[in-house]
């Protein structure tokens, strides 16, 4: 009897980790709250339980025999939902509430890193508005103020005049504009190099480094317009060398995953390391508790071996293999709703995407109609995902199977994985 997997979230992530599930020899049959109506396409199944009704979700795997749950976004995590599984003696993929806090605080995930001398920009924390506007004022542009809690990626300015950066702190001080991930703000220096993405399996003790991937986090074509959750990524990223992925394993990961093991809150999960390459190396942006939204979309179908086999043996204290497509190019590009990410218009109609064997659509934030047809629910409606033996054909079949469409009341960015093909 193959496993019965429970995953919390709603996303093209989840999307991507239940379809995932589903194809591994080990597992029967996949189940997501809430999972969303794109979701029953690929014969997972969804449940209407709200991913923070921590009661509801933990009656919900008892009463239906799951083998074990795979917590996918941030917010359940740092909430603690894998604390309240384990008390209830349920076997759940993912941090700890203390260890989620390297993604919840990034004041704490400031502080490890000077503790265990990983490379990272220098900052300084402020909860004072005064003393943030003088230190910014001493400092200079370009600089990066970033509200401490969590702000669905969109709480950080990059600002390259002083003038952005003294609008971005009246913003989290006096607007509140990010309620109490504002409390406290983060300025740092600005870092300057191409950004990756590295994420691993980490069993509390050791991890399994993934094939690393690039987002692209600006709105529009050429990284024009404001931040999002992410616009579409890539994997491999063939202008980030091997070797600074292998410096960033063991100045980054290794000393982040046995460091949080010595000071009692180990991880235990999927740790997502944002990392820029500068010239003294790769350094850390941010950590993350969880997969990525894009990344994992372009990272989980390079998997050759049983995802779920991989994560039962980490839940059992066994050891894990992962192993993956090191020679193909994989390639994502988001459709989202127009007005994303600041005043997202709902209701854009769905088209049915098909797609050939090497490609995949997968869903994110779609509601069916009356007639049962897919409209867009928030900002980030789908990811369509290809395979192709290099970047470049990735690049050209995605688009020719999204230009196909006429996709009124949504957009794309068309430069998905330019900075590999410069
Ligand atoms: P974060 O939410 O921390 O990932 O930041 C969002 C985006 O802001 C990152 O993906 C980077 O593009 C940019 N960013 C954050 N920190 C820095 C930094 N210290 N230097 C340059 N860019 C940064």
């Amino acid at each position: 009897m193959g496993q019965k997997v429970l995953v919390i979230g709603s996303g093209a992530r989840e999307h991507t980790i239940a379809y995932t599930l589903l194809k591994a020899p080990s597992v029967d049959e996949v189940t997501v709250a809430p999972g969303n109506p794109g979701m029953l396409k690929d014969g997972i199944h969804t449940t209407q339980l709200s991913q923070s009704n921590h009661a509801a979700l933990i009656d919900f795997v008892k009463d239906n025999d799951y083998d074990w749950v795979f917590v996918g976004p941030e917010v359940p995590l740092i909430e603690g939902i894998v604390n309240d599984f384990a008390a209830a003696g349920i076997k759940a993929f993912g941090p700890s509430k203390a260890a989620a806090q390297i993604e919840g605080s990034k004041d704490f995930a400031k502080q490890l890193m000077d503790r265990h001398n990983i490379p990272t920009a220098q900052y300084k924390t402020f909860s004072d508005l005064e003393l943030a506007q003088d230190y910014v004022h001493e400092h200079g542009a370009p600089i990066v103020i970033k509200a401490d809690g969590l702000a669905a990626g969109k709480g950080v300015t990059v600002a390259m005049d002083e003038l952005t950066a003294q609008r971005a702190l009246e913003d989290i001080f006096i607007d509140h504009r990010f309620g109490s991930a504002g409390a406290k703000v983060v300025i740092e220096d600005f870092l300057d190099g191409q950004e990756f993405s590295l994420m691993s399996f980490v069993n509390g003790t050791d991890f399994w480094p993934m094939p690393i991937s690039q987002d692209h986090k600006r709105a529009h074509d050429g990284d024009e317009g404001p931040n999002t959750g992410g616009m579409g990524a890539y994997s491999p990223v063939p202008q980030i060398p091997q070797s600074v992925v292998d410096e960033a394993i063991e100045t980054i990961v290794r000393p982040t995953v046995e460091g949080m093991a010595e000071e009692g809150t180990p991880f235990t999960g999927i740790l997502y390391a944002g990392l820029i390459a500068t010239a003294d190396g790769p350094k850390v942006i941010e950590f993350n508790a969880r997969f990525g939204d894009p990344e994992t979309e372009v990272v989980l179908p390079k998997l050759t071996s049983d995802l779920g086999a991989g994560i039962s043996a980490i839940l059992d204290g066994e050891t894990p293999e992962f192993t993956w497509n090191e020679s193909n190019a994989t390639l994502g590009v988001v459709i989202a709703s127009n007005g994303y990410p600041e005043n997202v218009i709902k209701g854009a109609h769905v088209p049915e995407i098909d797609v050939d064997e090497d490609s995949h659509v997968y869903y994110a934030g779609v509601a069916s109609d009356e007639h049962g047809n897919l409209v867009a629910n928030s900002g980030r409606v789908l990811l369509v995902e290809t395979s192709a033996p290099d970047i470049k054909s990735a690049q050209d079949k995605v688009y020719a199977i999204i230009d196909k469409f006429e996709l009124r009341g949504m957009f794309y960015r068309h430069d998905i994985g330019f900075k590999a093909l410069k």
